[in-house]
């Protein structure tokens, strides 16, 4: 299978979708804290299909220190990763900014 290659995004436009530049950590899960996330955010190659392809995922963000995370398919699929800088937790809900 192919090999699953990710970017960590650095904030450069063009590299995703301009419809997700308004998605972003909305709130904790854990402590309901709103503000000050430390996010990340990969462009990944391909999304997984398959549960061997999800373990192979799990296992490479494990490594990059992320537990929590969301898978995003658009025309460049991306991964979504926050902490919470309150507790640490990384169980966090996004959401699209209200304009
Ligand atoms: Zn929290």
């Amino acid at each position: 299978m192919k090999k699953f290659e990710l970017k960590e995004f650095n904030g450069k436009m063009g590299e995703i979708d301009r419809d997700w530049y308004d998605f972003s950590p909305f709130e904790c899960m854990d402590c309901k804290n709103s503000e000050g996330f430390q996010t990340k955010i990969f462009l990944i190659n391909k999304i997984p299909k398959s549960k061997d392809e999800e373990s192979e995922l799990k296992r490479i963000l494990l490594e990059r220190g992320i537990k929590e995370y969301g898978i995003f398919s658009s025309n460049k699929p991306l991964i979504l990763s926050a902490i919470c800088q309150k507790c640490g937790s990384d169980n966090i809900f996004w959401d699209f900014k209200k304009k």
